[in-house]
């Protein structure tokens, strides 16, 4: 087997959403990571691993990860769910103010815990991205995780 490419460590799970797409490079320039990332682009991101829409995308997704990691030296992941993702219904499918934030929150942890539980070497980092319509304009933000 060839020696691993030891210069990407990070795999990032996205929606494909290009609000969020759009200011993610940037980001990961921030956590130095510019140039050094695999990117999985999936509606929902995150929720693919929390609550696939149908069977088989848990697993197409956890598998993207393990291919990566058989040729790039991985050593963490960053799951990421957006703001009024189109997967979970937009933010009109959610009640009161934090309520959506809340849930994806969630969402994220039992994403985390499944990333863990199939792939215990990989650090997980959970990311909820609000989108500021006003400005155009996403953010990434540290999400603490349930066994962390
Ligand atoms: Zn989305």
């Amino acid at each position: 087997m060839e020696p691993r490419d030891t210069r990407c460590r990070t795999i990032v799970l996205s929606c494909l959403d290009y609000r969020v797409i759009a200011g993610l490079p940037a980001w990961l320039a921030a956590q130095g990571l510019a140039g050094r990332f695999d990117l999985v682009a999936a509606a929902g991101g995150a929720k693919n691993l929390a609550s696939p829409r149908r069977g088989g995308d848990r697993d197409f997704i956890l598998e993207q990860f393990a291919i990566a990691g058989r040729f790039h030296a991985l050593e963490e992941v960053i799951l990421i769910i957006h703001e009024d993702c189109q997967a979970y219904g937009g933010r009109q499918a959610f009640g009161a103010p934090g309520q959506e934030r809340a849930h994806h929150e969630q969402e994220l942890r039992q994403a985390g815990e499944i990333v863990r539980a199939k792939l215990p070497h990989l650090r997980v980092r959970l990311v909820f991205a609000p989108l500021d319509p006003a400005a155009d304009a996403v953010s990434f933000e540290a999400v603490r995780g349930a066994t962390q």
